[in-house]
């Protein structure tokens, strides 16, 4: 039969079948969160899509913004937009006002549905915004802003039908819209269609990948405006899987609260929100042994993180890799079967192996494909059912920059096997180019983490006359500890060539993170540019 894969069959699912599973959101006081079933959540979509359609005037292909953190609610209209047709973006809360009204604009946002602790923000975005007629407010909010009529979504929820008669959209329609961070330029869009989300959530679900269950409890930090939240909720929804919601709680304390509390089994984030994590339960022992597994990407995963969660915790790292412009599903770093612990580990810390669906190559610099052999570098390059084949606004794959043949070109610089495993050395962009030789920033960066004394590393390129460029290896030195750069540089010299050890060090109070808390490694650059780095 050729049914249509849609987000609403997802939402039926999960709300039927699955209604008793649940959704926890924190609200910052441990045994005080709130808690919706699937079932709620459902009734409670139908609701939202009633209210969005009759009074607001939602039809066709409009599209419906979140400027939210991660909640029942936010859950809620990831499910409601699509499954009426209407298409949801999810707005960064982190960008600056101008580049989300840029990316508002630019999706031609008309409704967007608010956490009334981010009116503030919301508010300066608001008079530069030229599509949106509608502000829905999650909890508190004024009656008007700049002019915009708020509603507040308690009130709007509330006496209206909790069924809906969800359409039968094409599944190559756009049901989702997602703007990378932009840390090169303007951000750039990505449609993700139904039969795209549907496709990727099946995939989160697999055992060889996240392996959601019924019994799954999910605490998803990665925020729902990031890549769609890695596609945990719809993927939850879909498995029955529960899920624990951060809200605005993103520090390591309320996460260690949520953890000893909520008692998850399963975790994802970028490897900054677990490296301040465990420094968090090294000093405050906090009973998380609920918690056995847990999602690291976004950014490379230091080993020496993978194994002080194992050892220290018994918290196993599981590392993806992913793009916005892959739903972000890439791949899973899961061992082949049939390895020993300690065999496992070398798999582990790769990116990963691609899943079913996902196709890799790497490429050289004169657009041949390069072989898998675990050792040729070039650019990655993947295609599926799932990977956007174009950018909004822009022509299919037009942008030679960006596709080739129907591949998209990933701008990550790595090396592939035959089995399928991808180890990244760097973004295109990073990499350090010294002397003709290229020297991986990821690799230095884990090598320095593997140290006791440092806490954080990030290693970037800064201009060389000799040389073109050489690294910058800036440091976080653990607290309490003390360490020099001849310590460093000796630490490193059993670890990688000698041409490779960075001569220019500089010992900073913390490594400034992007909107989706990656090192920062543009702001790096011009910190050593202005001469703030020495
Ligand atoms: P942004 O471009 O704003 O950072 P994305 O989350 O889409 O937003 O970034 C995707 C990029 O993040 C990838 O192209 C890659 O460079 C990096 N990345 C993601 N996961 C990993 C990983 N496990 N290891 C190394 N880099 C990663």
């Amino acid at each position: 039969m050729t049914l249509p894969l849609q987000v609403s069959r997802i939402l039926r699912h999960g709300s039927t079948v699955h209604g008793g599973s649940e959704v926890v959101t924190w609200t910052g006081t441990p045994g005080a969160s709130r808690r919706a079933s699937y079932a709620e959540i459902g009734r409670d979509a139908a609701r939202l899509a009633n209210a969005l359609r009759d009074d607001l005037g939602v039809t066709g292909d409009q599209r419906v913004a979140t400027l939210m953190w991660n909640n029942a609610e936010h859950l809620t209209t990831y499910l409601a937009v699509p499954s009426m047709g209407a298409v949801l973006h999810t707005l960064n809360l982190r960008l600056f006002p101008d580049q989300i009204a840029y990316i508002a604009n630019h999706a031609e946002d008309r409704v967007v549905i608010v956490s009334d602790t981010l009116i503030p923000l919301l508010a300066k975005v608001l008079p530069h915004l030229s599509t949106v007629e509608h502000v829905v407010v999650v909890g508190e909010g004024p009656a008007e802003l700049d002019g915009v009529r708020v509603h507040r979504w308690n009130e709007l929820l509330a006496g209206r039908e909790d069924t809906f008669d969800w359409p039968d959209v094409d599944e190559n329609d756009a049901a989702a819209l997602c703007y990378t961070s932009g840390t090169t330029g303007n951000p750039k869009g990505v449609a993700y269609s139904h039969r795209s989300i549907y496709l990727h959530s099946m995939q989160v679900c697999a055992a060889e990948t996240f392996g959601l269950t019924p019994s799954t409890r999910e605490l998803c930090i990665v925020p729902m405006f990031h890549a769609m939240a890695w596609g945990l909720p719809y993927a939850a929804f879909m498995s029955g899987a529960s899920l624990v919601m951060t809200e605005r709680f993103l520090q390591a304390e309320p996460i260690a609260q949520m953890i000893a509390t909520e008692k998850p089994n399963l975790a994802g984030a970028v490897p900054t929100i677990f490296t301040d994590l465990l420094r968090y339960l090294d000093a405050n022992p906090t009973d998380t042994s609920s918690l056995k597994e847990v999602i690291i990407g976004g950014s490379v995963c230091p080993p020496a993180l993978m194994h002080a969660l194992s050892e220290r915790h018994g918290i196993e790292v599981i590392h993806a890799w992913g793009m916005t412009e892959t739903s972000p599903l890439g791949s899973v770093a899961r061992a082949p079967g049939n390895l020993s612990q300690d065999e496992q580990w070398a798999y582990r810390y790769t990116q990963g192996r691609v899943p079913a669906s996902v196709e890799a190559r790497i490429v050289g610099p004169a657009g041949d494909v390069m072989p898998t052999d675990g050792e040729a570098v070039g650019e990655l390059e993947v295609r599926g059912p799932w990977i956007t084949g174009r950018y909004i606004g822009d022509d299919d794959g037009a942008d030679p920059e960006k596709f080739r043949d129907g591949w998209l070109r990933t701008g990550d610089v790595g090396k592939l096997t035959a089995e399928g495993y991808i180890t990244l050395t760097d973004r295109a962009k990073d990499v350090i180019k010294s002397g003709g030789e290229w020297i991986s920033s990821l690799e230095l960066e884990n090598h320095l983490m593997e140290h006791p004394s440092v806490a954080e590393a990030c290693v970037v390129a800064v201009p060389d006359e000799k040389w073109g460029e050489r690294p910058l290896a800036t440091v976080v030195v653990a607290e309490g500890q003390t360490v020099t750069a001849a310590d460093l540089k000796e630490f490193l010299a059993g670890r990688v060539a000698k041409w490779q050890l960075p001569e220019r060090w500089a010992f900073i109070e913390a490594v400034p993170k992007t909107s989706v808390g990656k090192f920062n490694k543009k702001e790096l650059q011009s910190g050593y540019a202005k001469g703030d780095l020495t």
